[in-house]
């Protein structure tokens, strides 16, 4: 059993109220294979919402406090985000998950990349603050990008 971001598997859960959908990934969860999670929406966040971004780091210096998650707007919805990294991980221990699947470039559930606060398209390295707290944890963390040539199930 994996883990996969909700709006990867066709789930309406982007802040843009739309989704992502890869048809393989969610096969995967159709034959309970995957259960799908969206740290936001287990945040307490609304579909649609305001995007966000992370001002001045990435997730792993938002856990540090060095960083804060805001909207467009210049509402600081750090504990949101950390609400719902913290849930999604209890829900992967649940279920003895210790591999996932995320979107790519998401101030949550990025892994590679996320956008780097000026909310102007303009992309860092770095991770979102559910990917940084997965890896805090030994979860290994693939995007849907990269997830074809590394993933073993
Ligand atoms: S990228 Fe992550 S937080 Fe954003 S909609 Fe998809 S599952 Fe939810």
């Amino acid at each position: 059993m994996i883990g996969i971001s909700a709006c990867l598997i066709g789930e309406a859960v982007r802040y843009d109220g739309g989704h992502k959908q890869q048809t393989q990934l969610k096969q995967l969860v159709d034959n309970g294979e995957a259960i799908a999670i969206c740290p936001e929406v287990l945040g307490g966040l609304s579909v649609p919402r305001e995007p966000s971004e992370m001002i001045n780091g990435d997730g792993v210096s938002v856990w540090s406090g060095q960083s804060q998650v805001a909207t467009q707007s210049g509402k600081d919805v750090t504990q949101a985000f950390k609400q719902g990294a913290q849930d999604a991980l209890k829900i992967l221990q649940q279920h003895d998950i210790d591999t996932v699947i995320l979107k790519e470039g998401s101030p949550s559930c990025g892994s590679t990349e996320v956008y780097d606060g000026q909310f102007n398209g303009t992309k860092r390295q770095g991770v979102g603050v559910t990917t940084a707290l997965f890896e805090q944890h030994g979860i290994r963390v693939y995007n849907e990008h990269n997830w074809h040539t590394t993933f073993h199930k």
